[in-house]
């Protein structure tokens, strides 16, 4: 993959400079570099914008933990993370003002319950997605007292299984 970078320079808006691209993408951070790995994963050219002179955004600042359900590594120790489980989860931290467990869509809107649905669905294979591009590698969170990382909201009763991981530093690409 190539990688061409120019940051850091003040005069960049006086300079005439053209580059053609598929994609272009505005922002470094994970939704732009999630963007700019799938859009050069299918083999397109791909042109990332970043305003600031570091390239990171708020991604770069961030503890890096990320929540997926019914993830692979969850599926390696044996976890069972059912779907109604993990969407009630999602539905009852998400949206507390709309939630009702007896409703079919947990009284959520169908787009918002869509979403969530799709979350549990496509999220852990967006993870395989970016290991196998190379792009992180995950690992179990601990937590300060050496066990497995639960959720903040590990006492609710829709919370069943320990569902955090931590993302480690990708290996440059
Ligand atoms: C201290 C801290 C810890 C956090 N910890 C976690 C955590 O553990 N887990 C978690 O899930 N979330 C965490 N978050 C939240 C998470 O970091 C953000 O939700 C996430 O990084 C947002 O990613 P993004 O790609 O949408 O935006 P960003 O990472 O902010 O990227 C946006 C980029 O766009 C650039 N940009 C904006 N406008 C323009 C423009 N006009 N032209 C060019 N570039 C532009 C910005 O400079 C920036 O680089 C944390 C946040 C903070 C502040």
């Amino acid at each position: 993959m190539k990688h061409e970078y120019l940051i850091g320079d003040e005069n960049m808006d006086q300079k005439n400079w053209n580059y053609n691209a598929d994609v272009i993408i505005v922002g470094s951070g994970a939704a732009g570099y999630s963007a700019a790995i799938t859009a050069r994963s299918n083999g397109l050219e791909v042109l990332m914008i970043e305003k600031a002179s570091l390239i990171g955004g708020t991604t770069g600042r961030s503890g890096g933990g990320f929540w997926i359900p019914n993830n692979r590594l969850q599926e390696e120790e044996g976890i069972v993370d059912s779907k109604d489980d993990a969407v009630r989860y999602m539905a009852r931290l998400s949206f507390p003002q709309l939630y009702n467990p007896d409703d079919a869509h947990l009284g959520l809107p169908d787009r918002e319950f869509e979403l969530l649905s799709t979350y549990y669905d496509m999220g852990s294979k967006a993870i395989d997605f970016m290991e196998e591009q190379g792009a992180l590698n995950i690992v179990p969170q601990f937590n300060w007292i050496g066990t497995l990382q639960v959720d903040y909201m590990d006492h609710l009763f829709e919370n069943k299984d320990i569902r955090s991981y931590f993302l480690s530093p990708p290996e440059p690409l």
